[in-house]
């Protein structure tokens, strides 16, 4: 056993992290208490969610940046990497530990290898300091040196900080407990089922070599990536969801743009059409 493979097995907790997202989610329970609920704050939740998860994190940080499934002008490339940034997620850190785990999937170098447990694939492998941290440079030479994405990296809590000053302008207590603390939990969580839930649940169309799932629940809450058994399969595609009622909503996103000229190249699986 050599010591990178000591450090894998005990991995040290990283406590700023522990501590900001326990953080969020206590706050979001503030949803529970009195005077903090609205109908308008629900939409507004509803609204962020899907801007920051849809937008931002599946169309932006996954489909178009870690795969390159489409191509985009800069520009809107860079809404969407505004939008994942608001989702309170590293896009460097996203994309290059995404890209490790297609490269090293369900294995021990997969940085949330299911075969850790539900728990370590859903959040346990975000609490911790792992050896990969080190390599991560290695997976994103491509955006790495891009200063927006590094200013967006280094800035993100500020932007999400402004947010909450907005939304507090806007609808006071309720949009900032709904808003912010609620929505961000149920975008970490929608986000995390994918690397937790769609190794675990479900149906496999594709004998892929590891455990991913097709699971529709996930595919539901997180706009198509819940279609992770095809995703493994045929990683470069910008479509998700292969059969008729494998609803995908990022893939419904992508035809618009090209439609409206503003996504080319798109990738499809093979011998399929879009
Ligand atoms: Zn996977
Ligand atoms: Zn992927």
């Amino acid at each position: 056993m050599n010591a990178s493979s000591v450090v894998i097995d005990r991995p040290l907790p990283d406590w700023p992290v522990i501590i900001f997202l326990g953080g969020v989610h206590l706050f979001a329970l503030s949803a529970l208490l009195p005077g903090t609920f609205s109908w308008p704050a629900v939409a507004v939740a509803l609204v962020l969610h899907w801007l920051t998860a849809g937008v931002g994190v599946t169309l932006g940080y996954h489909r178009l940046i870690t795969h390159r499934s489409f191509r985009a002008p800069k520009w809107l490339e860079y809404v969407l990497l505004f939008c994942g940034t608001l989702a309170c997620q590293s896009p460097l850190e996203w994309v290059a530990k995404h890209r490790m785990h297609h490269r090293f999937s369900d294995t021990a170098e997969d940085p949330h290898d299911i075969n850790r447990g539900f728990w370590w694939a859903h959040v346990g492998w975000i609490l911790h300091k792992l050896p990969c941290d080190r390599s991560m440079g290695l997976y994103v030479k491509d955006i790495a040196r891009d200063p927006v994405y590094r200013f967006f990296d280094r800035t993100m809590l500020l932007w999400q900080l402004a947010l909450g000053i907005v939304l507090f302008l806007i609808g006071g207590l309720p949009f900032v407990v709904w808003g912010m603390f609620v929505r961000l939990v149920a975008v970490y969580h929608s986000t995390w089922f994918v690397n937790s839930a769609t190794h675990s649940f479900g149906y496999r169309s594709y004998d892929v070599g590891d455990r991913s799932t097709n699971c529709w629940w996930v595919a539901l809450i997180s706009y198509g990536e819940g279609w992770h058994n095809n995703h493994h399969e045929f990683p470069r595609s910008a479509r998700h969801g292969l059969r008729w009622w494998e609803v995908d909503m990022t893939w419904w996103m992508i035809r618009g743009l090209r439609v409206l000229g503003l996504a080319r190249n798109v990738i499809l699986p093979r011998c399929r059409s879009g």
